[in-house]
């Protein structure tokens, strides 16, 4: 036998010995050099793999060589470099500036507005996100007939504009003469005031009111643009009537928009509403797999894990994180242990913050946009009654305050008055997801590290 046959003997049972990510990155690229005077020299693609294999697999390796050559008495390491690299591929030492770069490359249709990275295909589908995919599915089936508008919420980096692509992506597999639009909503507000500056609203019209198929992404940004809002409203309304598909995602549900007028809010919930929650555990450790079968590069597990297990409500912070160590291990020559993991991530994951009274003040005010004044202020304006009441509960929930010392703190206001908010807004939230999910979000602000 000779040493190349030898050694696809020892890699075959390796491979079943080792998971698929482990074996693919440290020992799949390996050769057996030579044997000599019963010294096995195995020669590894970079001293990174060299590290790794000799903690991790020697023992393994040195055991399968013996089956097939009894006399073998160790094994030497060497590097070369020769030896194709399957991890990292494509990587410069540029992208350790920008973690994002390591993206795959930014592809975006100028027809649609759509980036073809975001498929169903690479979605990841758990308990958190299983309803909104569903119902994109269902509209990717027959866009217009079932679920119009199709209006996604959820917070930050959950996934919304990656769904709401692919859909559009999806169609337009499907359906390859649709016509589809994907744009944000500051996108659209830009060129609303453009075409009224130009005073060419008409053909501003015309673009939009001619697809088949529109997806505005986080429509929120469009609270308080009375002009815009008008506009959309009446874009909405043209294609609904026309059958017309509409897709939207927001950061909350459509009745917590602030300074969204009624009747565009009532449009929105004429249709299908889905949330995407926060994913689960099994979900994220799901999520980093797929991301680095993306990037053809694999973490051992207990790595994979660790990040799962830091980094739990937002997944772009996720994949950053992953982008993160996976540079840092390779540009610091560091073997991938948990250890060096840790290391790295310290340096992102600070302590839990701090916060305060004032923190949660204008946390509050500033997701409802409302000036934190009026809410201290005695005013009894119904909008202002809720987030005063969050703001007690957070309060009560987050900093231990006394409900005297809330009340004091809130304008000098009665501490029954808060003893009620407090009590009703926890009953409420075992009642109302849309308020749940309103708070875990104002608490991810108020905690926001990364
Ligand atoms: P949002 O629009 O909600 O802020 P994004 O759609 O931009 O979030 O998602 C942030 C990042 O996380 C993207 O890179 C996206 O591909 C990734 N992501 C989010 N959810 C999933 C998922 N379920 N499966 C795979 N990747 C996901
Ligand atoms: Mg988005």
């Amino acid at each position: 036998m000779n040493l190349s046959s030898l050694w696809q003997k020892v890699l075959s049972e390796l491979e079943l010995q080792t998971s698929k990510a482990n074996f693919q990155t440290w020992l799949k690229n390996s050769n057996l050099k030579k044997i000599n005077e019963g010294i096995a020299i195995i020669a590894v693609s970079s001293n990174f793999a060299k590290e790794w294999i000799e903690n991790k697999y020697h023992k393994l390796i040195l055991k399968s060589l013996r089956n097939l050559i009894p006399n073998i008495k160790t094994i030497e390491y060497i590097i070369d470099t020769n030896l194709t690299q399957p991890t990292f591929k494509n990587k410069k030492e540029t992208d350790l500036k920008d973690f994002q770069l390591s993206f795959p490359e930014v592809k975006i249709d100028f027809e649609t507005g759509l980036n073809s990275r975001y498929q169903f295909e690479n979605f990841v589908v758990g308990p958190s996100n299983e309803l909104a995919v569903a119902a994109s599915l269902a509209v990717t089936e027959s866009p217009g007939v079932k679920y119009n508008p199709l209006f996604i919420y959820g917070g930050v980096g959950l996934g919304k504009t990656h769904l709401i692509q692919a859909t559009g992506n999806a169609i337009k597999n499907k359906f390859e003469n649709k016509k589809i639009k994907y744009l944000s909503s500051e996108k659209f507000t830009n060129e609303v005031i453009e075409a009224i500056r130009f005073k060419d609203t008409k053909s501003f019209r015309e673009k939009y009111r001619n697809v088949d198929v529109l997806i505005i992404d986080d429509i929120q940004f469009i609270s308080g643009k009375e002009t815009t809002q008008m506009e959309f409203f009446h874009t909405f309304n043209e294609l609904y009537s026309l059958n017309k598909q509409i897709i939207i995602s927001s950061d909350r549900a459509p009745s917590a928009l602030p300074e969204i007028e009624e009747r565009l809010k009532s449009r929105f919930e004429g249709g299908m509403i889905a949330d995407i929650t926060k994913p689960e555990f099994e979900t994220r450790i799901a999520i980093l797999h797929q991301k680095m079968k993306e990037r053809n590069y694999y973490l051992p597990e207990e790595i994979v894990e660790l990040l799962a297990t830091r980094i739990q409500d937002n997944i772009r912070n996720l994949e950053g994180a992953l982008n993160l160590i996976v540079n840092s291990l390779k540009y610091q020559k560091l073997p991938p242990t948990k250890k060096n993991a840790e290391k790295i991530l310290k340096k992102i994951l600070q302590p839990k913050k701090i916060i305060n009274f004032k923190k949660i003040l204008n946390t509050v005010s500033e997701f409802y946009d409302l000036d934190p004044n009026q809410i201290v202020s005695k005013c009894r304006k119904k909008e202002l009654v809720k987030p005063r009441q969050i703001i007690m509960y957070l309060s009560k929930e987050e900093l231990g305050f006394a409900y005297s010392t809330i009340a004091e703190k809130l304008g000098n206001r009665d501490h029954t008055t808060v003893l009620y908010a407090c009590q009703k807004i926890s009953k409420e939230i075992q009642k109302n997801p849309v308020l749940e999910e309103e708070i875990n979000q104002i608490k991810s602000r108020l905690y926001k590290t990364l």
